[in-house]
């Protein structure tokens, strides 16, 4: 990636009302206008800078999308209520009765569940596939398939996707390919890669105070429009709408992600070498044996690094369990799902956010029950955590 996803996002130039330098919020769920004709026109097209109600769009939802639209280098973005409403919105507005999907079988447990209970009754089928196997993607796909879908590092297993390579594997088909970027914000870029549409769950590291629930879909202007369509988009019927004021948070948290990531790739980086060292098993795509490794290091931002997620395999559950209690006790972080937060957050994902991949399925793609997935967090002096993570190991008989 040669210019920072950073750079653009700086030079957005939002004032408020009053010259404000954050934009106004806008409080109101509908707008007044000067006349009927001009409500009719604005019901029949788009109008650069008219608002007709707010889950349709409100200005503050459109400050945040389009730095985010800026930072994946696409033409649009829409902001949402969750992670996985941008996901379910994006894959309703693709796909209908009788189309395929083909996903990534490593993939967020929700929308594993998604995908495998819950779009079969709408008479959606889904194949889930090793997407690092081209030959098992391609022989998935048939020409009902609508969408590929893959998270661009999965979770929990940390595998980066060949973003070029599956979008050819899609356009091929004449599908789209749809990326989850909820973990390689501003290291990775699908969309500059082939993506033709790059979902987020903001709720992780772009907001990055877990505070907030909220999603993101970046694709083109003509995707983003059938979206919020009102007669046929999703996300205009389905009414995942974000509110206005954490709109306006997640917008302030973006423009100290670039210095987060940093920091989180860092500390995640001595982490990996560190737990390597001790002679443990660990997923990090940072360490030259990740079987991806060169893949990110080819298609990633190296200036930020290898992202803050790793994986450890202690073998089992039980010593799982024994680690993250004891780790919780010795202030190395918090026994905690999700991601991005400023301080390190553990779980072991085959019982947490994992546990909608039925155990079987696990097994086939790796995933131990002795896996720990650690978001890890932002602390300064890492030689302090280290130490920590040592007495935890100690005093679990590791
Ligand atoms: N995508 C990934 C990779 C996730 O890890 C998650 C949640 O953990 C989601 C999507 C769903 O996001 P949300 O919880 O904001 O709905």
């Amino acid at each position: 990636m040669s210019d920072s996803p950073a750079n653009p996002i700086q030079d957005l130039l939002v004032f408020g009302e009053y010259g404000d330098v954050n934009p106004s919020i806008t409080d109101s769920t509908t707008y007044t206008f000067l006349s009927p004709e001009k409500m009719e026109a604005a019901f029949s097209t788009e109008m650069e800078g008219c608002f007709l109600y707010s889950r349709h769009w409100n200005p503050t939802n459109k400050c945040l999308a389009h730095a985010l639209a800026e930072m994946e280098g696409t033409e649009a973005a829409q902001v949402t209520a969750s992670g996985m409403s941008a996901i379910a919105s994006t894959v309703l507005q693709l796909c209908r009765a009788g189309d395929e999907i083909v996903a990534s079988r490593t993939i967020y447990g929700g929308t594993y569940a998604l995908f495998r209970n819950f779009l079969p009754r709408l008479g959606i089928a889904v194949r889930f596939v090793d997407v690092n196997d081209a030959g098992a993607v391609a022989s998935a796909m048939t020409d009902k398939t609508r969408v590929l879908y893959t998270e661009s590092m999965s979770n929990p297993l940390l595998e980066v996707a060949d973003v070029r390579a599956l979008a050819a594997a899609a356009h091929a088909r004449g599908a789209k390919l749809v990326v989850d970027n909820t973990f390689t914000p501003m290291i990775l870029a699908p969309a500059r890669l082939g993506a033709d549409v790059v979902v987020h769950s903001l709720t992780k590291f772009i907001n990055g105070t877990s505070d907030a629930i909220a999603g993101a879909i970046c694709a083109s202007k003509a995707f983003v429009a059938e979206l919020t369509d009102v007669n046929a988009g999703a996300c205009m019927l389905m009414g995942p709408v974000l509110d206005s004021l954490r709109a306006a948070g997640i917008l302030k948290n973006l423009h100290s992600l670039h210095i987060r990531m940093r920091q989180h790739s860092r500390n995640a980086l001595m982490l990996a070498e560190h737990l390597r060292g001790r002679g443990f098993r660990v997923h990090y795509p940072g360490l030259a044996g990740h079987p991806q490794h060169a893949l990110l290091a080819r298609d990633g931002n190296r200036a930020i690094g290898f992202g803050g997620m790793l994986a450890l395999d202690v073998g089992d559950e039980a010593r799982a369990k024994k680690l993250m209690t004891i780790m919780q006790e010795e202030l190395v972080g918090y026994l905690a799902v999700s991601l991005g937060y400023f301080k390190t957050l553990f779980s072991a994902p085959g019982h947490s956010t994992s546990s909608e991949i039925p155990e079987a399925e696990q097994r086939a793609m790796g995933l131990s029950a002795g896996l720990i997935r650690f978001s890890v967090g932002l602390d300064e002096d890492m030689h302090r955590t280290l130490a920590r993570v040592d007495r935890s190991l100690q005093r679990s008989g590791l």
